[in-house]
């Protein structure tokens, strides 16, 4: 039987980390800020800059929300991410996706500065990843990794399998495998032998983004399963897309849903979110005493 990582304990000691080092930060007079970008109405990123206001509040870190309507045109949008990009007040900038179809999502990530990105998806943060650099990790898979961590099993030489290759979740999380040393096989809709290579998996990520897809003939013995997807099931309860008794019984360690991956994304960012106030303040005074000498 497996044991449970929870997503909860884990979510609130990194919390308590990132409201401890904003209240360092507060103390020598830095704030911390996180501003949220929303169009439109969608009722799902609603729920989502809901969390996201309400961990920053948890954490001590203040949260703008600026809501734009669905008609927004991208040079208007694009003309709000610069004036928050030249806020030295606003040390982190998120898009909440999905946006209105007469926008071009990477175009306007990518207005983004990328000392401001703590959602990771620029290109130039993506780039930094993909060559090892320092760089702001996309909070999903960096969740992820924090939980395989948790667990005390070395990552290092371990075959690693992850499902999905989205450019937020599946693609990241692999390359973050990979520098853990894990060895990594990046699976999706085209893969041969899918069932028989996550049965082979020592880490199983799935990134799927459907329901009861991970059944029990897929999992090794002793592996330890991260579920990412957020569903509804056919009894319309929230689950992911690993079928969660069956796993457990094999596994050695496993995420649930809810209460797993989804918390730690949102841990993440508060973590992104007090770093980039760091660096921020960390820049101006070296700038600072650049110009003083
Ligand atoms: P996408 O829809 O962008 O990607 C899904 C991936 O799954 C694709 O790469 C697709 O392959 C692959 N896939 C689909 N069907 C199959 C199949 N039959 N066999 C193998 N691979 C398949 O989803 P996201 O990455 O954005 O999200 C995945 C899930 O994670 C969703 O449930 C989402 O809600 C959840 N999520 C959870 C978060 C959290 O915080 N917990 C954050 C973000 C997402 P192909 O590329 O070939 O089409």
């Amino acid at each position: 039987m497996a044991k449970i990582i929870s997503g909860k304990t884990l979510a609130a000691q990194f919390k308590a980390q990132a409201a401890q080092q904003t209240a360092q930060l507060q103390e020598k007079g830095i704030g911390v800020r996180l501003a949220v970008i929303i169009v439109g109405e969608n009722p799902a990123s609603r729920t989502y800059v809901k969390g996201k206001t309400k961990d920053c509040a948890e954490c001590g870190i203040a949260s703008d929300v600026i809501e734009l309507p669905e008609s927004i045109s991208e040079n208007e949008l694009l003309e709000k991410i610069e004036q928050l990009n030249r806020d030295d007040s606003v040390n982190g900038i998120l898009v909440q996706l999905p946006l209105p179809r007469q926008i071009r999502e990477q175009s306007v990530i990518n207005a983004i500065a990328p000392e401001k990105d703590v959602d990771g998806f620029t290109d130039i943060n993506t780039g930094k990843l993909v060559s090892g650099e320092e760089c702001f990790l996309p909070c999903t898979p960096a969740g992820c990794i924090e939980m395989l961590k948790s667990t005390g099993v070395p990552i290092a030489g371990k075959d690693a399998v992850v499902i999905g290759r989205s450019n937020i979740v599946g693609k990241p999380a692999a390359l973050l495998l990979c520098a853990e040393d894990a060895t990594v096989t990046l699976c999706h809709s085209r893969t041969k032998d899918l069932k028989e290579k996550c049965a082979a998996a020592d880490i199983l990520i799935a990134a799927v983004g459907k329901a009861g897809f991970v059944t029990g003939d897929m999992v090794k013995e002793g592996a330890v399963v991260i579920d990412v997807g957020i569903n509804r099931g056919a009894d319309g309860k929230l689950c992911g897309d690993v079928v969660f008794d069956e796993a457990e019984a094999k596994a050695s360690y496993i995420t649930p849903v809810p209460g797993g991956v989804g918390l730690m994304t949102r841990a993440m960012l508060m973590m992104n979110t007090v770093r980039a106030a760091r660096m921020q303040a960390e820049g101006r005074a070296l700038r600072e005493k650049g110009e003083n000498h």
